[in-house]
């Protein structure tokens, strides 16, 4: 009895700990790091990155992991720096193999030359949404495989092998998803808060306007009706929200343009279909081709 105590310790003690700031990193790190893994997000897909508590059980979790992958730019910066601050774990500092920002790992996009946060700019190093992309996922994916073989080496033919397999299926699955999206070229849209602009700029489709009048301001009902006259020259196919954005502008505007009003998955988990991270964009492009006939 107490042996099979110290064994179940010891395998967990062995396992080697990744806390993703973002759910759609922890599907990622899942992926490469298998069984020699234990994954957790420090977010679900039903909360806005930009604006959780630094709570106690995070910062728990922070203290315990062996690798943070954190998609950076400032996404995390009401929380992340406090628990790194706090949790006193030398290991996964910006800096060390612990530390994985993907904005450092993908081209990013919209960084400013001029930075106004009075002007409502949450996104003061560019925008921080890179999962959109699925091929930035690809990039996470063998950055995520190198630092687990730098921290864990006894661990790098695992995780050499389940990134390469990882590869092969996920480009595969990108070329499928390209030829399947390719009427949706030049497409318009509107979008909530600009969530959406890796997609965009994958997909060739065009982001006629956002919801919000800039990053991180509520629509209020001045600006709709300022977005509502603008978009009299457009034709929007669709109004694309993300799980955890409020539905009541996209719901107004739909109501008014006839545009329907998606939810559009941004990690497994955030909408019903979306299981796993192909999942996602098999969702993301069956919705915006169904809004689109
Ligand atoms: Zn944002």
């Amino acid at each position: 009895m107490v042996l099979g105590l110290v064994l179940v310790a010891a395998t967990a003690d062995a396992e080697l700990r990744v806390l993703a700031c973002e759910p759609v990193w922890a599907a990622v790190a899942k992926e490469i790091g298998g069984e020699r893994v234990h994954v957790e997000s420090a977010t679900t897909p039903q909360q806005d990155p930009h604006y959780i508590q630094a709570r106690p059980s995070l910062l728990a979790k922070t203290r315990r992991a062996d690798l943070l992958v954190c998609s950076g730019a400032g996404l995390e910066v009401g929380w992340l720096p406090v628990l790194l601050r706090q949790a006193g774990n030398a290991g996964v500092q910006p800096g060390q193999p612990g530390f994985l920002e993907v904005a450092k790992v993908v081209p990013m996009l919209e960084v400013p030359t001029r930075i106004d946060r009075s002007l409502g700019d949450i996104h003061p190093d560019g925008n921080p949404h890179t999962e959109t992309d699925p091929r930035n996922i690809a990039r996470v994916a063998a950055e995520i495989a190198t630092r687990l073989a730098a921290i864990d080496p006894a661990g790098a033919d695992v995780y050499r092998k389940r990134a390469a397999d990882f590869d092969g299926r996920w480009r595969r699955a990108i070329a499928v998803w390209e030829e399947h999206a390719a009427p949706l070229r030049g497409v318009e849209i509107v979008t909530h808060h600009v969530s959406w602009a890796y997609l965009v700029q994958w997909l060739g489709l065009v982001d006629v306007a956002h919801l919000e009048p800039k990053p991180g301001i509520p629509p209020s009902a001045g600006s709709l009706a300022t977005l509502l006259e603008e978009l009299k020259q457009r034709r929007p196919k669709a109004i694309v929200r993300l799980a955890y954005e409020p539905e009541r502008a996209s719901v107004w505007l739909s109501g008014r343009i006839g545009a329907p009003a998606l939810v559009l998955p941004h990690a497994p988990g955030s909408t019903e279909r979306a299981k796993d991270l192909f999942g996602v964009f098999d969702e993301i492009v069956r919705l915006l081709l169904e809004a689109n006939l």
